[in-house]
């Protein structure tokens, strides 16, 4: 508990604070991350974006696992480090949190959706890939469990996918900048339960550093930049995060 005492100064000397989440701020709401043992791939290789263009197969196989996942997420509830980061938002302590997660629930937390810069897209919903019209889930999943439909554009025949980006698909260009430009002008920079190894994301943090950010690392277990970083933390984020804002 020390570190978070260490943190809760930090942040009370900072004049803007920028939030780096990753999958590991979900978990304590029951979504699995990716690279945990018990973790999603431990299970399943993920599919490229690639072959979910080129094969009707793969894109069956996209939606099953989407639907046979989609509970877990859809029914998922802000934890008690979602509502701390919040806090400080609405404080106006912290600009934004910038998150690798799709899962909204940042957004549930009732952090402003201008608030919440998402760099890997969202899941609750899906886009046409050609014309971004958005789909909500559950007519998709309708007609795929019960004809098995894969879901084309009703506007310009393109191909709908949730709107997450997938390995292997460019990142988007807006959200992207937006996380670059608030790394580069906060003094304090938190990454919480992320392996950090995901790129591009895992490059902000270091653009934060660059600027003279002090960077706080907040995971369970070892990432790939601990190297760089001015405080780590390896513990369970409901307990550390909620313990470093307290007034
Ligand atoms: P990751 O699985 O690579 O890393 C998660 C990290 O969080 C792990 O190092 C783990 O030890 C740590 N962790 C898990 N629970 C924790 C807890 N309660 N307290 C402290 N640490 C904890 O995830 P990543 O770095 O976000 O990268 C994987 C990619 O997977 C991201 O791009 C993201 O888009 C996607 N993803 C998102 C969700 C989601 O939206 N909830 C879930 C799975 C994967």
């Amino acid at each position: 508990m020390d570190k978070a005492l260490d943190l809760r100064r930090m942040i009370h000397r900072s004049r803007n604070v920028v939030f780096f989440t990753g999958a590991g701020i979900s978990t304590e709401s029951g979504i699995p991350d990716f690279r945990s043992p018990g973790g999603i791939w431990t299970k399943m290789a993920p599919i490229q974006f690639q072959d979910f263009l080129n094969s009707e197969d793969m894109r069956r196989e996209t939606w099953r696992r989407k639907f046979a996942t989609d509970k877990t997420l859809l029914t998922a509830k802000p934890n008690e480090g979602h509502y701390a980061i919040e806090r400080l938002i609405s404080a106006g302590k912290a600009s934004v949190v910038i998150t690798q997660n799709i899962d909204n629930l940042h957004q549930d937390s009732g952090i402003p959706e201008e608030k919440v810069i998402e760099l890997h897209g969202n899941g609750t919903f899906a886009s046409c890939l050609t014309c971004g019209t958005r789909y909500e889930l559950e007519n998709i999943k309708q007609r795929f469990l019960s004809d098995n439909q894969l879901p084309i554009c009703k506007f310009c025949g393109g191909l709908i996918k949730t709107a997450t980006i997938s390995f292997g698909q460019a990142m988007p260009l807006e959200p992207v900048k937006r996380a670059e430009e608030a790394a580069s002008h906060c003094d304090l920079f938190i990454c919480i339960g992320s392996s950090l190894v995901v790129h591009p994301a895992a490059q902000i943090p270091l653009i934060a550093k660059d600027n003279g950010a002090t960077l706080v690392i907040l995971n369970r277990e070892a990432t790939a930049l601990d190297e760089y970083a001015d405080l780590i933390i390896n513990d369970e984020i409901g307990e550390i995060l909620p313990a470093a804002i307290a007034t």
